[in-house]
This record gives C-alpha cells, structure tokens and sequence, in this order.
C-alpha cells in the first residue's frame, strides 16, 4: 500500500466508520478504511451462522438511522430495503393476557383498553409528550452537540424545560407512573427504556434512554422500530458499496495496532502485522478507551485527559442469543397453530412482565450476578424475510439484560451455557414449545462482545447513554466536537455525540469535522 495515495485513514468499519469514509469520500479526499473483522459492519451485520440461517448477529431493530444520511448516500440504490412491521411489539403475560403495540396509536389504545380505561385515553399524552422531545432532540443529531451554555436555549418554554427535567432526572417508572396506572402497560414499555444500560426503571437518569429510544424513525412513524431486508447487515454492506463507489478503499481482516503521533500530531497508523500508513488525518471508530489509551497511548496524551478517558463508564450488562428454529414459538396467550407466522412474530416480543420485574433483574447485576429473570426482546427476522431461513425453519435473536461484565463469581467462559439455557428456559415459559425447537444457538455473552467485536466491556454502546456521558459530556467534558487533544485524530463511533444506536449520526458528524477542518466548503460535500 502506498500511503501516499491516502489523505484519511479510517480505523474500523463499523456502521458510523463507513458513514464517514463515504461522505469523506464524497467530499474528495482519498479515504482507505481498515477493519478487524473480515466483514464490516461492527455491530450491524448479517451473518450465516449455519448453513441457510443468515443472522443479525447483534443489533437487531432499525429505526434510529438518519433518512437524510440514506438520501444522500443513495442507500436504495445500494439494496437497503426497510420492513416495517406492525404490530411493533407483543407483550405476553405470565397468566394468559397480552398486549400488541401498533404503529396506530388508537389500535393501540384499544389494546390498553382491557387493562386500564384511564391507560387508554392517556396513550395519546404520553405519545404527544415523545413527539414533543423529538421535535427538540431529532435536530439535535445531525450536529455537533451545543454547548453547556447553549443547551438551555433548545428548552425555553416551560413544557420544553420540564421534558429536560424529565430527561436529566426522572426514571422510566416516574414516567410510567406519570402516564399509566396499569401495571400490564407499564410493564410493555418499560425495558425501551433500558436498553443496553446498566440502570434500573427505578434509576434517576433512565428517562433518557426511554427517549433515545422512541425518537427514531427511520421506519416511518415515530417511536416504531422496524427491520431491513437481509438483516442489519444489509445495511452496513450499502453504505460501504455508497463509500466505494465515492472512491474509497475498505479493507478488511486489517486491525490496527497504533496510532502513529509526531509532535502531537496524528500522522498514521501501525497495522497489526508491522505496516505502517500515514496520511493527514486518522478518523478512530473505536471507542475512546481503545482509541486514546491503548492506540494512542497514555504517554502522548495529557495526564488529565487520560483520567477523564479512564473514568468513562462502559460495564457492558447485554447478552445475545442467537438461534435456528425448528418451528416458531406458540405462545400460550395466542391461538396461532404450530407452524404458522401470526401477528405476535411480526415485530418484537418483549419479556418483562411488570417494572419491578425489569429491577429485580437489574438487582441481580448490581451485585455482579446475571439476572435470573431476565427482560428479554425478541425478533424473529425470517417470519418477515423469510430468504433469512431455510424454507419453514426460523431465525431467533434475543437480546437479554443483565448480565454484568464483571462477574461476582466464576467467569462468563463457565457459565456461557447455562445462562443461555436460562434464556431459553424464560422464553419457554410464555412459549412451551420453543425449548424444542432450537437446533442451534449461539450465546454471546459481554465478554464475547468485546473479545469479537471490540466492544470496551461488551458496552453496545460504547460507554453508558446516562445522561452524565451525553451531548457535552460525550465522550469526556471539553473534548466533544470530535476533534481530540492530537491534532488530525478524530472520533467518529458510539462514544461520540449523539450516542449508540444504529443512527449513522456519529460518523457523519465527525466528517464534517474534518471536511470543515480541510477548509472544505460545505456544499462541496
Ligand atoms: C447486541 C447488540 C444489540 C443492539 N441492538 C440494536 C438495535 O436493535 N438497534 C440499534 O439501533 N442499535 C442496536 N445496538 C447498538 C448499535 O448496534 C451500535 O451502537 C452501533 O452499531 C455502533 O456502531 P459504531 O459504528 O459506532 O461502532 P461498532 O459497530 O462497534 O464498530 C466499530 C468497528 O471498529 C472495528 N475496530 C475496533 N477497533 C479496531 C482496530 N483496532 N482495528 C480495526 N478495526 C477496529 C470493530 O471491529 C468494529 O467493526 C445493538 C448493539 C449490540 C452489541
């Protein structure tokens, strides 16, 4: 490789690293792009785990990805197809009821109707009130983050201020509690506000992640998730075919070992068999701890700012499990025969029968064990795509919480199998048939999700969405527009404003940081 021919170097390929090596490119530097794994994607990706099954392997769920993003990197033209499904969600009970979610929010209401007339009505308030803090975070994305001093002025009248008061402070049972008085519909919102997060419904703070949550729509309608033809994967393979087709160079099975630095000054990069290119700029996918105290190294950086790298909180709490099915779930709560695809497979089915079952399964993980109830959603991707499958057999992917990085006792090499047993075991309760059905699963525990896929303690995020590790805070105070303390290195993935999640926001802000850097005019872009 000549490194010459490079103007930016881009470490890793996750979704966010191919975002910004596409508009990079786009904008007319010569980008070359280096991933780990053997396919790109990071955390987005399709694999065939056995033969005929092709899996989302780790995220699941498309709704946060920004449609302006998709326009401008004609996306369509690169096969990226949405699926959105309704129902959106199925909540089984333990004693028989259920309740779907729906993109309509009367039908909706209809189905709140049988626990709660209060609930019902209410629905409409609480949906208004999301919409409303979507009005005012959605804008928010495609931007660096505002300033401390600015972001008061996005909340000036009194309903916006208090929605930030609800954001910084409340927990998602306060909201609940706000809202409904059914525990049934508590319980089938509560987890989205959980998701990936070392909290409790009863934390101060899990507000927040409820909101970044239900502001995604890239499906169409706000709040509803849906899935992508060919699985997330899909998605990450047209925006590196956008990239290349921009003129950029992505290779994989590259991982990167160092980060070369010259008088404070980032000038390229060392690959793990020895290679070195260098070029103006290097754009890190990794996430702040990997980028800055192992790839740059502690002794290049300020001693100040390696602690503030160092306090990042990351303790990863997810765990994946993967599966071919023989046959779909028949849950009990529903009369749809063995065999066939009814609503309740359509879109996610969540397990978590009320909130005080969704913290007693965070209890468990504050003490360092995996819960033994955990909440668990569900997606059976083939039941909308069915060429994800062999004809009449199924994909399963269940994300389930919490499973604590730092085990109390033994170690997740030990217990990979019977805590998976364990999820299986608690979906088969609501689903008595399902223990049966399985003829392969894989069990991705955090440590897993770090040793394969580089993710700092099996963080899916990269480091906690606490409001404390956002916008101006995000990924250390003063270091947030990233740019970082060694000049030409930028960041560019989850650890960077507006957060994880499938969004493509984090790589396409850091390019127009570099582009804005270069002197580029923005409409050259
Ligand atoms: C189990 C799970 C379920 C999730 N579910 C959803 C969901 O349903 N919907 C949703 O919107 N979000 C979901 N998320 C979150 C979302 O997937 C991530 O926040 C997002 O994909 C992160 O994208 P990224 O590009 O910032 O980083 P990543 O996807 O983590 O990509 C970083 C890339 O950099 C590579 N890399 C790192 N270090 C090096 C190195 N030294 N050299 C070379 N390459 C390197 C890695 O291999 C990786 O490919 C989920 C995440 C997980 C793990």
């Amino acid at each position: 490789m000549h490194s010459e021919e490079f103007d930016v170097l881009i470490i890793g390929g996750g979704h966010n690293g191919l975002v910004s090596a596409a508009y990079l490119a786009k904008a007319g530097f010569k980008v070359a792009l280096f991933e780990k794994r053997n396919i790109v994607g990071g955390a987005a990706i399709t694999e065939e785990l056995w033969k005929g099954y092709r899996i989302s392997r780790l995220s699941y769920a498309y709704s946060l990805f920004d449609p302006q993003i998709s326009r401008d990197l004609e996306l369509e033209r690169y096969g990226l197809r949405v699926v959105s499904t309704d129902p959106d969600l199925f909540v089984p009970f333990p004693d028989g009821k259920h309740i779907f979610i729906w993109g309509d929010a009367k039908k909706t209401s209809q189905e709140f109707e049988k626990f709660s007339h209060r609930d019902a009505r209410r629905y409409e308030n609480y949906l208004q009130f999301w919409k409303d803090v979507a009005a005012i975070l959605s804008p928010l994305m495609l931007s660096p983050p505002p300033k401390f001093a600015d972001f008061a002025s996005f909340f000036e009248s009194s309903e916006a201020l208090d929605a930030l008061k609800v954001l910084t402070f409340s927990s998602v049972s306060e909201v609940l509690d706000e809202y409904f008085e059914s525990d049934y519909v508590k319980a089938a919102i509560c987890p989205r506000g959980l998701i990936g997060t070392l909290v409790g419904p009863k934390t101060p703070g899990s507000a927040y992640i409820l909101a970044h949550h239900v502001i995604g729509g890239s499906s169409g309608e706000t709040g509803i998730w849906g899935y992508l033809k060919g699985g997330m994967g899909a998605l990450s393979e047209a925006i590196a075919q956008s990239a290349r087709n921009f003129g950029a160079r992505i290779m994989t099975g590259k991982a990167v070992r160092k980060i070369i630095v010259k008088d404070g000054k980032a000038t390229g990069i060392e690959l793990e068999d020895g290679e070195r290119v260098y070029a103006k700029y290097v754009v890190s996918n990794a996430d702040p701890k990997q980028t800055f105290l192992k790839l740059v190294g502690k002794e290049c950086l300020d001693q100040k700012f390696v602690k503030s790298v160092e306090k990042i909180k990351d303790e990863g709490c997810v765990l994946k499990l993967n599966a071919a099915l023989q046959e779909l779930p028949k849950y009990s709560a529903l009369t749809t025969e063995v065999g066939r695809v009814g609503l309740e497979h359509r879109g996610i089915t969540s397990i978590g029968p009320s909130v005080e079952y969704c913290e007693r399964a965070f209890d468990d993980a504050k003490y360092g064990r995996p819960s033994s109830h955990p909440f668990l959603r569900v997606v059976y991707h083939s039941a909308n795509d069915p060429d994800l499958a062999p004809s009449g057999k199924h994909t399963m992917s269940v994300f389930a919480q919490y499973f604590p990085y730092n085990l109390r006792e033994g170690s997740w090499d030990e217990i990979r199998e019977e805590v998976g047993d364990n999820v299986i075991d608690t979906l088969s309760e609501y689903a008595p048939n399902l223990k049966n059905a399985v003829i392969n699963r894989e069990v991705l525990t955090p440590l897993d999700l770090e040793r394969e896929f580089l993710l700092p303690r099996g963080n899916i995020f990269h480091m906690e969405m606490t409001p404390d590790q956002m916008f101006f805070f995000r990924p250390v105070p003063r270091w947030t527009q990233y740019r970082t303390p060694i000049r030409g290195l930028y960041l560019c993935g989850s650890g960077t404003h507006p957060g994880g999640g499938v969004t493509g926001a984090n790589g396409y802000n850091a390019a127009r940081a570099v582009i804005e850097d270069a002197g580029l005019a923005s409409d050259q872009t």
